[in-house]
């Protein structure tokens, strides 16, 4: 399974991608050469510790952060997301790509009900209101909102914050795009609504043969969800491998801190580790690799020489200098 995946046609594919604060103070590298690629009908999760660049490499896919100075090419199919417009740019946003954010409420404007923002990217493609508020409350039913046509007129307000999470998703849905970007879905919920948003997640990308990439800061969630796994730190991916082989045996020892760290239920709370220390400010990023000064098997050229990243058996990739799981 994991060779057929990393051989299907890439539909979104990041090369090179760097992302700089602009000029003007001093430019500090967020992102420093991301490549990745997600094929169609493939869920792909990007993880990694807060500041580790996850999620202005997501803003940076819709070109949401016009302060940031990006580099690198970011291709959806034949379209180089970096050469569009803004024109072009808004009428990608919600065709093509769909995206659902941390926090719905922030997501969703509360003046505005539900049916007319559900079908609000229809309307711009010049449906009609009564066509478009009708599908509107087909998405809605298909997410589990129950009696949809009815609650058509409510204020955000008046639904609980899973049901703003399927009200987002049904945002992000109804233009049928080709993949589905979800930046920290369920952060902001309570743990049995993360688990309903996750298996929306797992139902709407499989029926619908969405490529999705998956935004997150715990390895927990993506287990059950993900084809594949890319994890970074420090503006780096620096392990991209198939979930199950990722979760069996992590060839970098940033990921095996990140998955020693996931709450399991044989595990006491007592006994569970955390990675020492912090991820560096992109500002004060040490030389070598990154992750040096909190790795636990550093060895003397991890502080100088910067790994590069390697292909590994199982069809993945990973950067580290130790000899573990290389192709060869
Ligand atoms: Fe640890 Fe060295 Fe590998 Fe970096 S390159 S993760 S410091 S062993």
């Amino acid at each position: 399974m994991t060779t057929e995946v990393v051989q299907r046609t890439a539909l979104l594919r990041i090369s090179g991608l760097t992302i700089d604060t602009e000029p003007g103070g001093t430019s500090v590298r967020l992102v420093d050469g991301v490549d990745l690629t997600v094929a169609a009908g493939e869920r792909v999760a990007l993880v990694g510790e807060s500041g580790s660049g996850k999620s202005v490499t997501a803003r940076a896919l819709m070109r949401l952060d016009g302060s940031l100075a990006i580099g690198g090419s970011i291709r959806l199919g034949d379209t180089e997301i970096l050469a569009q417009t803004e024109r072009r740019l808004a009428a990608i946003r919600g065709s093509r790509i769909g995206m659902v954010f941390q926090d719905p409420m922030g997501a969703l404007d509360p003046l505005q009900t539900i049916g007319a923002q559900v079908s609000e990217p229809l309307r711009q493609r010049g449906v009609r209101k009564k066509d478009a508020l009708r599908r509107a409350a087909e998405v809605l039913s298909e997410l589990g909102v129950a009696r949809a046509h009815e609650r058509l007129g409510a204020y955000p307000h008046e639904f609980s914050g899973g049901m703003r999470q399927r009200v987002v998703l049904a945002m992000a849905l109804i233009g049928e795009p080709e993949i589905l970007i979800a930046d920290e879905p369920t952060t902001a919920l309570d743990v049995r609504v993360q688990q309903q948003v996750l298996n929306l997640l797992d139902e709407v990308t499989r029926e619908r043969g969405l490529g999705l990439l998956l935004i997150t800061h715990d390895l927990g969630v993506v287990a059950g969800l993900a084809d594949r796994v890319a994890v970074m730190y420090s503006g780096r991916i620096v392990e991209d491998r198939p979930v199950r082989a990722l979760f069996a045996d992590p060839l970098h020892p940033y990921t095996a801190g990140l998955l020693a760290a996931v709450p399991r239920l044989d595990v006491q709370l007592a006994r569970m580790t955390t990675i020492p220390g912090a991820p560096p400010s992109p500002a004060l990023r040490p030389a070598g690799c990154p992750f040096h000064p909190r790795c636990p098997v550093a060895m003397d050229r991890c502080a100088s020489e910067t790994p590069s990243m390697t292909a590994t058996a199982d069809g993945g990739r990973r950067a580290c200098h130790l000899d573990r799981g290389s192709r060869n």
